[in-house]
């Protein structure tokens, strides 16, 4: 199989990798021929119709349906929940050796189908060739990295010492029973695989609900574990709308625990309304406005390369995404110019062709914030490059934006909210205790990235940045392109809940409770 030789990861792959180009081309064919089908949800392994089926449309061109999904009711919500329930026993007592038997067939079979997987995705939302092959080896690798933690832990149980009494004394980490997992629309594929992975290797049932976008992804997510051996009962698979399925889910008694990952408006709510007769750990990953901040000491062509790529790399819709930087004066026109000058040699367009870097934004919420951004610009400062919508010929039927460059007054709202669209705010500065006072100054703290060739500014920035994920004179992306193992992943501050990070040390064990066992034989 020729493709054994890839090691696929965002930092390590070319976009001029011929032979992976031929079989994501083959990839597109087979995933062409899912289109346009009728999917159901899967309760207890059955499909089910919910109410009605909705249509989802490509990003890339409203032409294209990508599918008609079931839609789960409140009522098909309890049904799936009393599913995992009444199976949570036997699963928790699985011994977690099968359990991870199963989980890492999944990613096996993640891994041998990922150029159709990368290719429906790019076709649900919009993604490019790399950025959707890497989410889905992500997803595998998230995976693989939660099972190999229960290995190298041994399932989390460790012996204790006994006092006078001979007998069993050992403590134990013990799943939860129901685990939710609400997923978002822009990594369809990890963040889904990586939370429900987490709770299934710790002995949990997971009730999953996708994004409406991405839907069709969190079903083949749902397929790979099915394929794999994982009984029914294990994990329900349902689609719906937020405000039925993910709500009827958040407020269910029986979910014993949660994972979302979307915005830090549903996730605020989340966080505050899920526990309510007792306390239940709630992991929220939410948004960013991840600061990058480039030094008079650095090296302007790492900067400018690693800054585009954060800035625009799936149009600048990653919870990671760069949209503030602040330039020290000195090199601020320098800067400026090339990164302008790399900006416009950006490839628009279907996301499919190969030689496409930025495809189409997911929405019309999404078009109308990024023409309001570049309204505020256009009013407030100026637009460097970009600002316009993409509409004539072959941009006519998708969601179509010009990769932005923008300066706004530092007090201006778009230095604030997390836009999600490819559009980024420059801003020069003098002072470098004053770049990291502003790039803090913010309710986010997901990422962050610095460019510096002086040590002693690097360690400044490394022990005052607030972030959980940050990254220094990175020309692979300045604040994104985390990956399992290699850069855990996880939120400070209005980022996320928890404090622990996906694809780390400390993210299994939130997914269980300590039970501290004592069996005396005498
Ligand atoms: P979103 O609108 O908050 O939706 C996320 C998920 O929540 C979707 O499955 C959505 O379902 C569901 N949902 C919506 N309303 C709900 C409710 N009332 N109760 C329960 N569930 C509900 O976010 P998105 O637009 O998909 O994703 C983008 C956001 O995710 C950005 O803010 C981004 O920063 C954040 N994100 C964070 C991380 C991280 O690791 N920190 C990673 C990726 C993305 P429907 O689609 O059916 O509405």
């Amino acid at each position: 199989m020729p493709e054994q030789g890839f090691r696929i990861t965002y930092a390590t792959m070319s976009a001029d990798n011929e032979e992976l180009h031929k079989l994501y081309d083959r990839g597109i064919e087979v995933a062409r021929s899912w289109l346009g089908q009728k999917h159901p949800f899967y309760v207890n392994g059955e499909p089910r119709e919910g109410s009605g089926y909705k249509e989802v449309r490509s990003p890339i061109d409203h032409d294209i349906v990508i599918g008609e999904f079931a839609q789960a009711t409140r009522e098909d919500v309890r049904d799936a929940i009393a599913v995992a329930k009444a199976f949570s026993t036997e699963w928790g007592n699985t011994p977690w050796q099968e359990r991870i038997a199963i989980v890492r067939r999944a990613a096996d079979l993640i891994t041998e189908r990922r150029y159709e997987l990368a290719a429906l995705m790019a076709m649900e939302v919009g993604k490019n060739r790399l950025e959707a092959l890497g989410d889905v080896e992500e997803s595998a690798d998230l995976l693989r990295w939660n099972c190999n933690e229960m290995e190298k832990h041994n399932g989390f149980t460790t012996p204790m010492q006994s006092l006078g009494s001979p007998g069993e004394y050992y403590d134990m980490l013990r799943p939860y029973g129901v685990w939710a997992v609400i997923s978002p629309f822009n990594f369809p594929m990890a963040l889904a695989a990586g939370p429900s992975s987490g709770a299934l290797v710790a002995g949990n049932c997971v009730v999953f609900k996708p994004a409406h976008m991405g839907v069709f992804t969190g079903l083949k997510l749902y397929e790979a574990y099915r394929d794999a051996g994982l009984p029914a009962g294990a994990f329900q698979f349902l689609s719906g709308p937020g405000s039925v399925v993910g709500d009827e889910i958040v407020n269910h008694p029986d979910v014993g625990g949660i994972t979302f990952t979307g915005s830090y408006e549903v996730g605020m709510g989340i966080y505050k309304g899920f526990a309510k007769d007792f306390p239940k750990p709630v992991i929220c990953e939410m948004g960013g406005k991840n600061p990058t901040i480039v030094s008079d000491k650095a090296d302007l062509d790492k900067a400018t390369d690693g800054v585009l790529r954060s800035a625009f790399g799936f149009g600048g819709q990653k919870c990671s995404a760069n949209s503030r930087v602040y330039v020290h004066r000195n090199v601020y026109d320098e800067f400026l110019r090339l990164l302008k000058e790399k900006t416009e040699k950006i490839k628009v367009g279907n996301p499919l062709e190969k030689d496409v870097y930025l495809g189409p934004v997911i929405d019309e919420n999404a078009l109308a914030t990024f023409e309001e951004a570049a309204a505020e610009a256009r009013k407030n400062g100026r637009i460097i490059t970009g600002g316009e919508r993409l509409t004539e010929g072959e941009y006519a039927k998708g969601n179509y934006v010009q990769p932005t460059i923008v300066e706004v007054p530092l007090d201006s709202w778009v230095w604030k909210k997390e836009l999600f669209v490819p559009l980024v705010a420059v801003a020069p500065y003098d002072d470098l205790d004053e770049a990291i006072r502003l790039a803090n100054d913010t309710e986010y703290g997901l990422t962050a990235g610095f460019y510096s060739e002086d040590r002693a500014e690097i360690d400044r920035w490394l022990n005052s940045i607030e972030a959980g994920v940050i990254y220094v004179n990175r020309r692979a992306g300045a604040t994104t392109g985390a990956w399992p193992g290699v850069q855990p992943f996880g939120g400070w501050k209005g980022s996320g809940t928890t404090g622990k990070a996906g694809g780390g040390p400390y993210y299994v064990t939130q997914y269980m409770r300590e039970q501290s066992r004592t069996v005396i034989e005498e």
